[in-house]
């Protein structure tokens, strides 16, 4: 099976019949073939972890979908005001397609970067400050509906964007080198591909145009507030004007749509709970999709490559030998290696080995923790290690936003 990884790579993860046809030259599967003849240190994370990761990255690629729309729903009318969601800069173009879902409803006003300025009079531009001006022009009775174009949000620091950036530069250095190169010093050549320091986001210029995504969720939590439930159209549309979803675009309708739904309930406590369970869940899922601490009899691949003072043993990672817990293993480590308590600080944990090989998360890097968990109680759980999840929700319970 072919698949488009990242957007740019055509790369077969399973060997298929028509690789022998395919032009050698920018060939990134015969390198990886030439990879997988050695376990040392970092050709192994290679060929461990670099395909799963690629794998689990491009996930997304098939949820969800059926909420993208490029047409008006039928459900709008001309009694309808549309708040949309989309930024165009500096520029002054609006497309021939939102002229066409304007033309359907009573307004439409576009919310992003750009200047506040009526196009005419049912197209509106707002600027996302500027709150006050949206809310004047939905003032009445009209239904409203929300829009948001996935496109135009910018995701550059979150960590599926910042794990997808580390591995595709990983990728395109592979794709640029030539096999002889790689032969002469395999081990050498992953090592430096893995360790180049512009693999990371940081490194990489965000588009000034496109907006935040938490700023987008705080006008729209302020707005949902303002116009009340008795006016909201039930469903909110995705819109996916410029073709074919990327990856990046489905990520971020999964975030939008779970923070839509934190948005609509009414107990701290449930929403707590829910933003929690997802990171959770979701940190799991990858940390067993990636298997990036790549056990090898009980010993992690921080503790075989990684520093000598870190981890704290030789056995089981850094569930061993805790300050808690000195000598032996953590209390709340099971027989089957599994957690008992469900920590959401010791999940979002990785340690400098990793780090270094784009494995680095931090519960703000998480859409849904980043827009409904205010910073100061985010950066309270970052070192409560071994706390029992019951206790780290009456922890966060007040920094919900
Ligand atoms: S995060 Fe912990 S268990 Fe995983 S590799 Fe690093 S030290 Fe080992
Ligand atoms: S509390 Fe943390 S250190 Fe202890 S078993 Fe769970 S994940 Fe491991």
């Amino acid at each position: 099976m072919r698949v488009n990884y990242f957007d740019q790579h055509m790369i077969d993860i399973n060997i298929s019949e028509d690789k022998i046809q395919r032009d050698k030259k920018n060939d990134i599967d015969e390198k990886l073939d030439i990879i997988s003849q050695y376990d040392t240190e970092n050709a192994s994370f290679i060929n461990h972890t670099l395909k799963k990761a690629v794998n689990y990255l491009f996930q997304p690629n098939i949820q969800n979908t059926n909420y993208l729309v490029n047409e008006i729903p039928n459900n709008m009318s001309n009694e309808t005001i549309i708040i949309y969601f989309d930024s165009f800069g500096e520029s002054d173009t609006i497309s021939e397609q939102l002229k066409k879902i304007a033309s359907k409803v009573k307004k439409m006003i576009i919310v992003g970067n750009h200047k506040t300025r009526a196009i005419n009079d049912f197209i509106f531009c707002v600027n996302i400050r500027n709150v006050q001006k949206i809310e004047k022009l939905v003032k009445g009775n009209d239904k409203i509906q929300f829009g948001f174009h996935v496109n135009s949000i910018d995701a550059t620091k979150y960590y599926y964007s910042r794990m997808k950036k580390y591995f595709l530069n990983v990728l395109n250095q592979l794709n640029d080198l030539a096999v002889k190169e790689l032969k002469a010093d395999i081990e050498g050549t992953c090592s430096k591909i893995l360790l180049n320091v512009n693999n990371f986001v940081s490194h990489y210029q965000t588009n000034m145009a496109n907006i935040k995504l938490k700023k987008m969720m705080v006008v729209y939590s302020r707005l949902i507030k303002v116009i009340g439930k008795e006016r909201l159209q039930n469903q909110v549309m995705f819109y996916d004007l410029d073709g074919q979803p990327s990856d990046m675009n489905i990520a971020m309708l999964n975030s939008i749509s779970e923070l839509i739904y934190v948005y609509q309930l009414s107990n701290d406590e449930e929403r707590i709970s829910y933003v929690y369970d997802k990171i959770s869940e979701q940190m799991k899922e990858e940390a067993q999709k990636l298997q990036y601490c790549h056990f090898v009899n009980n010993a992690c691949v921080g503790s075989r490559y990684g520093s000598q003072s870190f981890p704290n043993s030789k056995e089981n990672g850094c569930c061993a030998n805790t300050y808690l817990d000195k000598g032996k293993n953590c209390r709340y480590l099971k027989e089957d290696y599994s957690c008992s308590i469900c920590s959401i600080s010791c999940r979002v944990f990785t340690c400098q080995y990793l780090q270094e090989r784009g494995i680095d998360h931090a519960l703000w890097q998480y859409p849904l923790m980043d827009c409904s968990i205010r910073l100061f109680y985010r950066h309270r759980v970052v070192w409560d290690f071994f706390v029992p999840e019951e206790r780290m929700l009456q922890r966060l319970k007040h920094g919900i936003q």
